[in-house]
């Protein structure tokens, strides 16, 4: 190797935001990693959220906490309140048609 233009490439520690540790090699003085093998879904064979830096939260904090059920009875609700809606109509151009004909 020519001296004075390869970078050092030293041994580091690797850090992942799941707390998992491993040691290569590298030219930078340490690594983060977000996902690793130990705790990506590919290797670890469970299907699980992935929230590395509080992005669930933040989304939560935002736009309020939604579940299935929620959503659920809120269209429910959406539906009973447009059948209401058409009802009155109904009603009204009935009784529009009464008063015409008397
Ligand atoms: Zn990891």
């Amino acid at each position: 190797m020519k001296e004075g233009i390869h970078p050092k490439y030293a041994e580091v520690e690797v850090r992942c935001a799941c707390g998992n540790t491993f040691k290569t090699r590298s030219t930078k003085p340490e690594l983060h990693l977000e996902i690793c093998s130990a705790c990506h879904p590919f290797f670890t064979g469970r299907q699980k959220l992935i929230d590395t830096e509080g992005r669930v939260e933040r989304f939560t904090k935002k736009f309020g906490a939604q579940t299935a059920e929620q959503r659920k009875t809120a269209a429910s609700a959406a539906k009973a309140a447009r059948a209401t809606a058409t009802k009155a109509k109904k009603k009204t151009t009935t009784k529009a048609k009464a008063d015409a004909t008397a």
